[in-house]
């Protein structure tokens, strides 16, 4: 029989659920991808695809099978394919965010009524948002007992690539839809390829060099200028690794280390949890007495933050990460988002959509909560008066300047003690704001004073 692959976001070959059952079902399959978003403009995401899509393209091809990439609507693509290419199912993995899933739905309704499974399998994800709820039968709005929960699910043997794929090829007439994915021009995604390389071996090697170095991974995971952390983010969001993989890895190798490692995981868990019980978290405060703090509109300000120019050392450098390498370190992404927050008294969503167009692990889920743990409005968060102070977090977690002097060119002749709030000593440093946008005092006051403000929900 025949049956078509349809990969989203997991461009992977090895421990694959869906693909393993894809072959265990049919005698041939159609491997395709459906681009969506020719028209949605360019991300670092998008630019991510291109080089993952192309990997697997190559992965294979080595194992005999051919992907085809097309272009248009999947709800149109997906069934007109099924029906030329007269399919038994479609098999894909579950995404687990809410409106794709919606549309799954309907799509499997569609399908079925032209004799056509869809086929979901798990896989992106550890722990089915439905399946872990309180003993009250609602869902955990705490991290902590929602990990100890769902962990001792997380039983997991990874599965191998399939050694060979027997494919079948476009049926006539759907030919007009390939296509491929553009580079973005002018190409400003060239500092990702640095530091990044898309594709299902990197992620493994990845994984690999991080679990070399584990030990050292409770210790200096907070330190920006240090590669301590596994990096995995970018392989995960487009499902070219899987987290059980990780997962199994780290516990085979074990130590504090592994544990740390693995509750990471488990955030990653609770925020396509959270994502899934509350679906409007993206748009909306999860606590609503943060709708009646009066945010303040600043397209100047905004733009100083997003491009690295508030005059504090530590945000300045991390805008600046991210938009080199499409990436930023996750005390980093607390600092920015705080000053943004806090200190700039803007709307998480502002940043949070920034985030959505510049990192190359962009995730709504992750994005989400972490937006909403910092701005304190979310499930789980940091309490409001918690205020980062971007000068105090720098001291602490980058001491020796060593990631400032790498990013703010500006400053690299200052020394330890000048760097990291140049203005307190008087050095100007030539080219670097003379001293931050907003104070810091007078900016964590403010943030105070605004949540004080707020109507309490009736
Ligand atoms: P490691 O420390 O090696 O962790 C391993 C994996 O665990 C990560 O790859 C990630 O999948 C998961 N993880 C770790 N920390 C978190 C966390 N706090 N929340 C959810 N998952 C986590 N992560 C994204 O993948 N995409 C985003 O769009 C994103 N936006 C964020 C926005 C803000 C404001 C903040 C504060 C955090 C955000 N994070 C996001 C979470 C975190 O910063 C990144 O996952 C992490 O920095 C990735 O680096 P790593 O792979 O080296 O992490």
């Amino acid at each position: 029989s025949r049956g078509i692959y349809w990969f989203r976001r997991d461009l992977r070959l090895a421990d694959n659920p869906a693909l393993e059952r894809a072959c265990r079902s049919h005698d041939e399959l159609l491997l395709v991808y459906v681009d969506e978003a020719r028209d949605a403009g360019v991300t670092a995401g998008r630019a991510w695809l291109r080089r993952s899509l192309d990997s697997l393209s190559a992965d294979i091809a080595r194992i005999g099978g051919r992907l085809h990439v097309l272009a248009g609507s999947a709800e149109r693509v997906i069934p007109a394919l099924a029906g030329a290419a007269g399919a038994e199912a479609v098999h894909v993995s579950a995404l687990h965010e809410p409106a794709a899933d919606a549309r799954d739905l309907r799509m499997a309704q569609a399908l079925a009524r032209d004799g056509v499974a869809m086929r979901r399998s798990a896989g992106r994800l550890m722990t089915e948002p439905e399946m872990v709820l309180s003993k009250v039968s609602t869902p955990y709005r705490v991290f902590t007992p929602f990990l100890k929960a769902a962990r001792p699910g997380w039983r997991h043997r990874p599965r191998a690539a399939p050694e060979r794929l027997a494919c079948f090829g476009l049926p006539s007439g759907m030919q007009r839809l390939q296509t491929s994915i553009a580079a973005p021009e002018p190409d400003w995604d060239r500092g990702f390829w640095e530091v990044w390389t898309p594709g299902e071996r990197h992620a493994q090697q990845r994984l690999e060099r991080f679990l070399e170095r584990l030990d050292a991974y409770p210790g200096e995971r907070d330190c920006p200028a240090v590669e301590a952390t596994s990096r995995l983010s970018p392989h995960l969001h487009f499902g070219e690794i899987s987290p059980a993989r990780a997962l199994e890895a780290a516990q085979r190798r074990g130590g504090p280390g592994a544990d740390k490692f693995i509750a990471e995981l488990g955030w990653r868990e609770f925020a396509y949890y959270v994502l899934n019980h509350w679906p409007d978290s993206t748009t909306e405060n999860f606590n609503p007495r943060f709708d009646g703090i009066d945010w303040r509109h600043d397209e100047a300000w905004l733009d100083a933050w997003r491009h690295g120019r508030t005059g504090v050392p530590l945000v300045d450098a991390g805008m600046r990460q991210l938009w080199h390498e499409g990436w930023m370190h996750n005390r980093v992404r607390m600092v920015v988002a705080s000053y943004l927050t806090k200190h700039m008294g803007i709307h998480w969503s502002s940043g949070a959509s920034w985030f959505m167009h510049t990192l190359v692990d962009a995730d709504l889920a992750n994005n989400t909560l972490g937006w909403q743990w910092v701005a304190g409005s979310g499930v789980d968060a940091a309490p409001y008066h918690r205020v980062f102070n971007p000068v105090a977090q720098s001291r602490r977690f980058d001491p020796a300047g060593a990631y400032l002097r790498r990013w703010l060119p500006e400053l690299r002749r200052l020394d330890d003690s000048e760097i990291h709030a140049p203005w307190e000593t008087g050095a100007s440093p030539h080219g670097y704001p003379a001293r931050p946008i907003v104070d810091l005092a007078t900016g964590r006051a403010e943030a105070l004073e605004r949540l004080a403000r707020a109507p309490k929900p009736a």
